[in-house]
Order: C-alpha cells, then sequence, then structure tokens
C-alpha cells in the first residue's frame, strides 16, 4: 500500500484544532482510497518558543526535508512579539524549502456568506499563483539618516542623474527598499502558472504586475509572461494592472481562471480573494515546490480570540489537506474531500458560530469525514 510521511505542525491557538479535523479527514479519506498516511509530530509554535528558545532546528529541518509533505496549523501568539515566529518558523520553512509557488484557490464554495452583491459560487472559482520567494520581500532596505551617510549620498547621486533633483536640503532621512526578481525565479513561477491551467483544463491565464510605473521589474515580469505565452497557443492570456485586478475582484469574478502574480501584489490581491471566498475560516493555501517539500496551511492566524473553545471553522485547514493529497498524487481522495466539503456545506445544517451556526469544530470534521467515507 502507498505510504506518505507527512510533517505535523499543529502550531498554535486554533492552528491545533482545526488541524485535528484535517487529520480526521484525511485519515477517512486514505482509508477509503487505499493509501496510508504517516504523521510525524513536531511541537514548533509558541508554546515549544517559550519553553525552550528554539524555532526549528537544522535537525529537525533534515528530518522534515525526508517527509512527502508539511501540514501547517497556524503561528503567532500573543506572548510572543510579531515576527519571530512567522520568520523563525514559517518563512524558514518556504525558504529552506524553497516552495516559490503559493498556491491559493479562490472558490465560493455553496452557502458560504459572500460579500459581493449577486455573486455566487458560479462566478468565483479561480486560481492564483503567487511568487513566493522575491520582488520587495528580499529584505535588503534600510535606513539612513544625516548628509554624509554613504546611502544617502547613493540615493542623492541617483535622483540627481535621472531627475536632475538635488535633494541635499530636506531629505537629511531617508528609508529605501529594493525590490528585485531573477530571470530563474520570474520563470520558473510563470512555467508553474501556465502548466497548471494546462494540465486542469483551464483556458484563461492573466498576469498581475504594475509594468507601467514599476517598469523595471514588471516590465521584465510582463515580458517574460507574454514570451512564454507562445509556447501554450491554447491559453489565452492577459496583461494586468494590479489597481485594475482588485476592481476586477470585486466588479467580475467570473473574469477570471487563473492569474500568476508577483510577490507583493500577490500578498495582497490573495487576502482580498480571501474575502471574497467567505473569509478567513474558508482560504487554504499551498506553499510548493514542485521539486521538494511542500506545505500547506489555512490562510488564517491562532486567532486567539477564539482559540480553546472549540469554534473555529476547520474548513479552511480540512481543504488545505485535499490539496496535500493532491499534490501528492491521490487525485481521487482529493476529489472525494472536495466533494464532501460541498456536500456538507450544501446541507447547511452543521456549521460553526462563523457562519452562522451553532456546531462546534470537531461537529463540522467528523460530518465532512463521514461524508468521504460515505460518499
Ligand atoms: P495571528 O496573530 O496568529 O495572525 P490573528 O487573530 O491576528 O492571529 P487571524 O487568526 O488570522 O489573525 O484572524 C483574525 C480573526 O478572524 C480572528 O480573530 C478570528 O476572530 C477570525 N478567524 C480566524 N480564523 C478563524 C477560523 N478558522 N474560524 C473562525 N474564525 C476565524
Amino acid at each position: 500500500m502507498k505510504k506518505h510521511k507527512i510533517a505535523l505542525i499543529p502550531g498554535d491557538g486554533v492552528g491545533k484544532e482545526v488541524i485535528a479535523q484535517g487529520v480526521k479527514v484525511l485519515y477517512a479519506a486514505s482509508e477509503k482510497h487505499g493509501f496510508e498516511l504517516d504523521f510525524i509530530d513536531y511541537p514548533f509554535g509558541s508554546g515549544h518558543y517559550l519553553k525552550t528558545g528554539e524555532l526549528v532546528s537544522e535537525d529537525s529541518l533534515a528530518e522534515i526535508g525526508k517527509c512527502d509533505a508539511i501540514y501547517l496549523g497556524a503561528l503567532g501568539d500573543p506572548r510572543v512579539k510579531p515576527g519571530i515566529l512567522e520568520k523563525g518558523i514559517l518563512l524558514q520553512l518556504r525558504f529552506h524549502f524553497d516552495q516559490y509557488v503559493n498556491l491559493r484557490p479562490v472558490k465560493l464554495l455553496p452557502n458560504v456568506y459572500c460579500p459581493l452583491k449577486n455573486k455566487g459560487p458560479a462566478d468565483i472559482d479561480f486560481v492564483v499563483f503567487r511568487e513566493n520567494t522575491e520582488d520587495f520581500y528580499i529584505g535588503l532596505g534600510g535606513n539612513a539618516k544625516g548628509k554624509t551617510h554613504q546611502n544617502l549620498e547613493l540615493v542623492r547621486q541617483m535622483y540627481k542623474v535621472k531627475f536632475g533633483l538635488d535633494i541635499e536640503t530636506d531629505a537629511e532621512e531617508i528609508a529605501y527598499q529594493i525590490g528585485l526578481v531573477s530571470r530563474g525565479g520570474t520563470e520558473r513561477i510563470i512555467r508553474y502558472a501556465y502548466e497548471y491551467t494546462k494540465k486542469s483544463g483551464k483556458t484563461k491565464l492573466a498576469s498581475v504586475d504594475k509594468a507601467n510605473v514599476l517598469t523595471s521589474i514588471y516590465g521584465f515580469w510582463r515580458k517574460t509572461f507574454e514570451d512564454m505565452g507562445a509556447e501554450y497557443p491554447g491559453i489565452k492570456t492577459e496583461s494586468l494592472f494590479v489597481d485594475a485586478v482588485t476592481m476586477f475582484f470585486v466588479m467580475q469574478p467570473e473574469r477570471f481562471q487563473s492569474l500568476v502574480v508577483p510577490n507583493m501584489f500577490g500578498d495582497i490581491i490573495t487576502d482580498l480573494g480571501a474575502a471574497i471566498q467567505g473569509g478567513m475560516g474558508t482560504a487554504p493555501s499551498g506553499n510548493i515546490n514542485p521539486a521538494g517539500v511542500s506545505m500547506f496551511e489555512p490562510i488564517h492566524g491562532s486567532a486567539p480570540d477564539i482559540a480553546g473553545r472549540g469554534i473555529a471553522n476547520p474548513i479552511a485547514a480540512i481543504w488545505a489537506g485535499e490539496m496535500m493529497v493532491r499534490s501528492l498524487g491521490e487525485g481521487a481522495a482529493a476529489d472525494s474531500i472536495m466533494k464532501a466539503l460541498e456536500t456538507v456545506l450544501a446541507k447547511n445544517r452543521i456549521k460553526t458560530p462563523d457562519f452562522g451556526g451553532a456546531s462546534s469544530t470537531s461537529d463540522v470534521g467528523d460530518a465532512i469525514a463521514d461524508a468521504v467515507l460515505k460518499g
């Protein structure tokens, strides 16, 4: 029997509660579809950090590297300064395993509240591929103060040469951030988006940029996207400015089947995507290295305000589990999880308080696991 080894990092707050439901549903799918899941538990998160000072050890990274995938809950704790757990665990895993694709399905499921007027599940069903490693998030930037500072001099000279402007007098202090995209980094995400679009039988792929203002970075991105399009004659392409995309997400989400987006704009528009698909409890994500270890997680955080009360919505975590088994080649199991999710939501009886119901986190997990087994 085929076996998949999964590194399980439930993390903090509601992460633990929703991941338990995801595991329950994944076990049901593995039983139904004849494969084994071997979960290896890792304690990483705030509790472990506060007790031991450790975020993720080198040894654990090496061990996780031998797993087939990572299934993560959420990280965050009011007792820990913001950024420590995110940088030390989440980003560490993303960068260590070079998970350069952030895959975000934006799909409105039945009976999920959509804030857009007159839009339903038939209108909101697309996938966003966000580049996950470059752009303005490479951490290159700084602050400079005083006339003689080397960085400030450099920026002054750039201004002088480029715009003929002298910022001698009033720019005594500056902050700057540099964005960077590479040919390799741009090509691999765009290639992934074209291939995924083609394999999933979709016919349209849009690229998002701001090539009219940030011409160097996004002009390069746009040209790469358009050049590669010649290799995919069956896919209809369009290049859109990010400001237009935010309007289309709200006014005409049915326009999209798939979109490929540089890191920073991807960060922003995928949250808008989560909002139109019903909010925090419903949005899953995959951090993917197609040739390595990928990581799947709900996009929400640890939600300390509702943690420990058994009322967190496990839909996003269960859906992230669905994405994980699909990436492991268990397409039939993934289809049955998706169908079970839709069946339970369509019945509109078992739902957590954020969806207007009174069911617990584990009631929802039980109902979906049951639907997988009966499906
Ligand atoms: P963190 O610091 O870990 O990011 P946060 O509370 O700042 O946590 P989120 O957890 O992402 O941010 O979510 C914000 C709010 O959305 C939460 O306070 C909670 O009320 C709601 N929320 C998040 N996840 C869920 C969920 N799975 N089910 C129901 N409500 C949720």
